[in-house]
């Protein structure tokens, strides 16, 4: 048997490597699409629709209508570690972008078939162009287009057996998980349209999602959320310290949800959302201080300075790593006792802003 003899330690073939990373960097529906979107916030697209064949399951496609992509990069658009927004590990101190490591398009190449469809102002038509699974460009043909970028996905994870079939028998997990994340990017994200629609095999086209692009989180959480949901909100503002803070919007004592919908809490970090399991928790209990029986629905900002933070804590970037967290809950547990004090008479009015 392989423990009886000694071994030799040989490498492990590249494209098999590619597709196991790539596996770590796109863990679901949600992060390969959370990929595009935020490809498509970077280039300064104003407007990013989704669409969906079989909640995903069949194809993804996210359509902007951003810089799009010169012909000097076709070739090496979907090679791992290639990517237009990182000069110098320094400048991963100073990051403004969502993106920085160029592993999406290389890694959803190595998971399912990718094909981009992109246009410049400096160019009159478009280019359509097909990647392998390792990321080299295969085909390129010219097509009419609007300056700006198509990402299409075909059968994702069908290049990993067990993930792939996984990824069916959840797939309306998934899509739903993919939905209240595109609802945060709605959120947050300023002046950006976002349209998501949903086609099903029998031809069934829904709109999932379709904002109007406004400038204030107000509006934006009154067109994703609802009015009703509004209502029920306070705004929020805490300083922290040293340029940092928070603001958004948090529910009112008495107005909560009655479940712990972890889809109603959403938490950005500088407008990128963040898995934040610490500060939801605080936020859950100090609200339970104020009413046991529900749930708050929060929908809250944090400013930090770029030095102060870490986002390459996991491969999707969904964790972070805040170098002074303390100060930063107990900041927020000041705050928002603050908040939640029986002193705080501002919602004895049923105020809406
Ligand atoms: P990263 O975003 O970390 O740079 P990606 O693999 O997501 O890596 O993308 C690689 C490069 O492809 C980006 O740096 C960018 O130059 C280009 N790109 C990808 N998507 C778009 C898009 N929608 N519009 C313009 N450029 C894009
Ligand atoms: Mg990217």
């Amino acid at each position: 048997s392989m423990a009886d003899e000694p071994q030799l330690i040989k490498p492990i073939g590249k494209s098999v490597v590619h597709r196991i990373c790539a596996g770590q960097v796109i863990l679901d529906l949600s992060s390969a699409v959370k990929e595009l979107v935020e490809n498509s916030l970077d280039a300064g697209a104003t407007a990013v629709e989704i669409v969906l064949k079989d909640f995903g399951e069949d194809s993804f496609q996210v359509i902007d209508n951003g810089s799009g992509i010169s012909p000097n990069n076709f070739k090496v658009l979907a090679l791992k570690h290639h990517t237009s927004k990182l000069a110098d590990f320094p400048d991963l101190e100073s990051l403004t972008t969502f993106g920085f490591r160029g592993e999406a398009l290389s890694s959803l190449c190595a998971l399912g078939n990718l094909s981009v469809e992109t246009r410049t102002k400096n160019e009159t038509v478009a280019t359509h162009l097909t990647f392998d699974h390792s990321g080299l460009l295969v085909a390129e043909k010219k097509t009419a287009r609007q300056v700006g970028t198509t990402v299409t996905v075909k059968k994702l994870f069908s290049n990993l057996p067990v993930r792939s079939k996984e990824f069916s028998r959840n797939i309306r997990k998934e899509y739903g998980k993919l939905v209240s994340l595109l609802n945060a990017y709605a959120l947050i994200a300023k002046g950006v349209r976002f349209v998501c629609t949903n086609t099903t095999g029998k031809n069934v086209r829904s709109v999932v999602l379709k904002t109007q692009g406004s400038n204030s989180l107000k509006d934006n959480i009154i067109t994703v959320l609802g009015m009703n949901t509004f209502s029920c909100l306070e705004p929020l503002t805490i300083c922290i310290s040293d340029g940092c803070k928070v603001d958004g919007f948090i529910s009112r004592p008495g107005q909560g949800s009655g479940r712990n919908l972890g889809d109603r809490q959403y938490l950005f970090v500088n407008g990128r959302p963040v898995d934040m399991p610490k500060i939801s928790k605080l936020v859950n209990e100090l609200y339970k201080g104020a009413n046991p029986k529900q749930y708050p629905i929060a929908i809250l900002n944090f400013t930090i300075p770029t030095r102060a933070y870490d986002v390459n804590v996991t491969p999707d970037k969904r964790k972070i790593f805040f170098s002074k967290e303390s100060a930063i809950l107990q900041a927020l547990r000041e705050g928002l006792q603050q908040t939640y004090s029986p002193s705080n008479v501002s919602y004895s009015v049923n105020k809406v802003e």
